[in-house]
């Protein structure tokens, strides 16, 4: 048997943690799906394909995680958060302000020291256990730069290199115990009061294939986007609702990265000249309604 290669070899020490991981592409993207998959609407849960359908590949079996490690050289190791891993990560983005938001937090003491990663472009990842009640994946209400990773969210992890720095993803050494959540951080992290009630929108079914699987995922994401760009000017806030439930499918099938599907819409937003206030009510609203990682 050959030597494992530093992914492997972290992809293992995972698993044996209990962390099922998995592995995205070299942009930070899951990989894109097999040419099979999108043919046949089926459970992405239970489909079995090493690589296909995002987060839904992750596993803790070393023999599979060889052969998912081996099928994408170059791309980055993530692993599951949420009651599945029993992880809830903090990340901090220093890019957004997150960094004046997680001294707010420490100042709070919302954040007690525990296991985290410094990631390939500053930023911070702090492991939480998962409190086992459902904890959605999503930006923190009200603090700039912080998001929250728990049910249906991943995170990268070391040795990972960073898709744009080239930097790895390194283990702090302070801390190496995953602490519990405290109460208040668990409160910080639920999602706010849900927004008006929208109607749905329907957006354009280019790039899908009659399964209703993504063939072009590029391609599906312009169409939703262009749907909001077309819209007449009283039809824009639910059809900028309709795009955001058409990519939160995107985003669930694994085709593209929440965060980038967050930022694609609201600049989508923008351009439509809609408020801040409705371009995040929309998006919350229509990731919150197909039941994936609200925004
Ligand atoms: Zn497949
Ligand atoms: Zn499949």
């Amino acid at each position: 048997m050959t030597t494992p290669t530093p992914i492997l070899t972290a992809a293992l020490d995972a698993a044996g943690r209990g962390w099922p991981v998995f592995m995205l592409g070299r942009s930070k993207r899951p990989v894109a799906n097999c040419e099979d998959c999108p043919k046949d609407a089926h459970d992405p849960a239970t489909c079995g394909h090493l690589t296909c359908h995002g987060f839904y590949a992750a596993t803790t079996d070393p023999a599979r995680l060889a052969a998912i490690v081996n099928a994408v050289p170059g791309g980055q190791l993530a692993v599951r958060t949420g009651a599945v891993s029993g992880l809830a990560v903090i990340d901090v983005d220093p890019a957004h302000g997150g960094d004046a938001s997680l001294s707010e937090l420490m100042t709070a003491g919302l954040v007690p020291r525990t296991l985290h990663v410094h990631t390939g472009s500053g930023g911070l990842h702090l492991y939480y256990r998962h409190p086992g009640h459902e904890l959605p994946s999503r930006p923190m209400p009200n603090r700039a730069g912080i998001d929250f990773k728990a049910d249906g969210g991943y995170v990268v992890l070391p040795p990972s290199l960073h898709h744009r720095t080239h930097l790895p993803y390194r283990w702090g050494t302070a801390a190496d115990h995953v602490e519990e959540m405290p109460p208040a951080l668990i409160t910080a992290c639920l999602p706010a009061p849900t927004p008006a009630e929208l109607h749905p929108h329907p957006t354009t079914a280019a790039a899908t294939t009659p399964g209703g699987g993504i063939s072009h995922p590029d391609k599906l994401l312009s169409a939703h986007l262009d749907a909001v760009r077309h819209a007449p000017k009283g039809k824009r806030r639910t059809t900028l609702y309709g795009a955001a439930r058409g990519v939160a499918r995107m985003v669930a099938a694994g085709a593209i990265d929440r965060t980038d599907a967050i930022t694609a819409l609201t600049d989508a937003g923008h351009r439509a000249a809609q408020t801040p206030r409705d371009i995040q009510a929309a998006i919350t609203g229509g990731f919150r309604d197909e039941g994936i990682a609200a925004a």
